[in-house]
């Protein structure tokens, strides 16, 4: 890669190109869909890498046709070899329904498919961003976390394929920069909603909304103290994208400040849906964390990034594309 005249310009063999070749692991699934349209508005040649595990096809049709557009169905597990300049690494299940429904799948997936995406990035010198998440954090001792804490995790728990399979994902990224230069950025996203949610995901926000909208009670579990702090997709985009083309490793929060309790969050939605619906009481899962908000100073500083799109307004989005998809 070079810059000529201000501008960013690939060599491919002899060949000067000055498009940037993406690849999007689980470009399929929520957060990478709208990663991948953005990425092709602003002109990127982007191959998404998908099993469709917890994403559909659907999701990224609206391009099928474009020549600047691959899908390759294919699980990271395995080795894959393409040519790119940047790898977005978002394929692994995230909601807990579905990475404890085949927790040693959950692993493998963020073990070896992340080995395979640093190894692809080490052959290629191309950039390799993974999708870490806040649980890394989990049932956190530190409020609201930074990225120095190192977290409370529980090694052999329900959530521990996930939280532990990220925390080696993370580790890995970091090996491969101490003894390979390998190029990475660590993101630890938090609770990201919006719309192309599954019905069917069993995170909070897309259980809420379509129980509202089907006039079923509001599921809270546990009292519904526990808070987390959500951010809408777009923003949780961009600060994926202002991550990629900074020169800042990570590990990095992005997730929005502002902590709602969950029963502020049903009370929330009952409102904007329908006031008269009702909320039910259930068991608090095992392990479920008691509070996440994340310090996003690093973020505001090095990448000039936070979220501009407030719950109300993304829920008003949310609500909308789950209205024109369910019955
Ligand atoms: P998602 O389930 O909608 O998308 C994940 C995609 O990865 C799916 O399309 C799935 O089919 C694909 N996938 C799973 N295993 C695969 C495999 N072995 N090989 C190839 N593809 C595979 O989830 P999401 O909410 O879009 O999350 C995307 C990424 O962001 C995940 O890595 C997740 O851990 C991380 N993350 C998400 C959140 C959130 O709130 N949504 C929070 C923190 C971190
Ligand atoms: N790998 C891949 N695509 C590539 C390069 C590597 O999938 O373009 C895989 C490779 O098969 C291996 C992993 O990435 O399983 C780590 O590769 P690395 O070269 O770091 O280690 P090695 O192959 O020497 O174990
Ligand atoms: N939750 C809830 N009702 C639901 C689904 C989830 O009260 O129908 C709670 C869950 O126990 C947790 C919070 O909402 O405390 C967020 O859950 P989610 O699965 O969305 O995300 P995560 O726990 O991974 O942050």
């Amino acid at each position: 890669m070079n810059v000529v005249n201000g501008k960013i310009v690939f060599n491919e063999g002899s060949v000067k190109r000055d498009v940037n070749r993406v690849l999007v692991t689980g470009g399929c699934g929520f957060i990478g869909s709208h990663l991948t349209d953005r990425l092709l508005r602003e002109g990127n040649d982007v191959i998404v890498v998908d099993s469709c595990f917890s994403g559909h096809k659907d999701n990224i049709s609206q391009h099928f046709g474009n020549p600047r557009f691959e899908f390759i169905r294919h699980d990271i597990i395995e080795p894959i070899l393409v040519e790119v300049d940047q790898i977005y690494h978002l394929a692994s299940p995230a909601s807990p329904v579905f990475y404890q429904d085949n927790g040693i799948k959950t692993i493998k997936t963020n073990m070896l498919g992340t080995l395979n995406m640093l190894g692809l990035a080490k052959r290629t010198g191309a950039v390799m961003l993974m999708a870490s998440t806040s649980e890394i954090y989990g049932d956190p001792t530190v409020h609201p976390q930074t990225e120095e804490y190192w977290g409370n995790v529980n090694p052999i728990g329900i959530r521990s394929c996930y939280d532990e399979g990220k925390r080696i994902a993370e580790t890995l990224c970091f090996e491969y920069f101490r003894q390979n230069q390998t190029n990475i950025r660590v993101a630890r996203i938090f609770n990201t909603y919006g719309p192309r949610m599954l019905e069917n995901d069993g995170r909070v926000i897309s259980n809420f909304v379509v129980q509202a909208l089907r006039k079923k009670p509001l599921t809270v579990y546990g009292d519904g103290s526990q808070s987390r702090s959500f951010c809408y997709v777009d923003d949780t985009v961009d600060g994926l994208i202002r991550l990629m083309n900074s020169d800042c490793p990570g590990p990095i929060n992005i997730g929005n400040p502002t902590e709602y309790s969950i029963l502020q969050l049903a009370q929330t939605i009952q409102k904007m849906i329908d006031p008269s619906s009702e909320v039910t009481f259930k068991p608090l899962p095992t392990d479920d964390p008691q509070k996440r908000k994340p310090d996003i100073s690093k973020a505001r500083k090095l990448l000039n990034w936070e979220p501009t799109i407030t719950l109300e307004d993304g829920l008003k989005k949310t609500i909308a594309d789950f209205q024109a998809r369910i019955r």
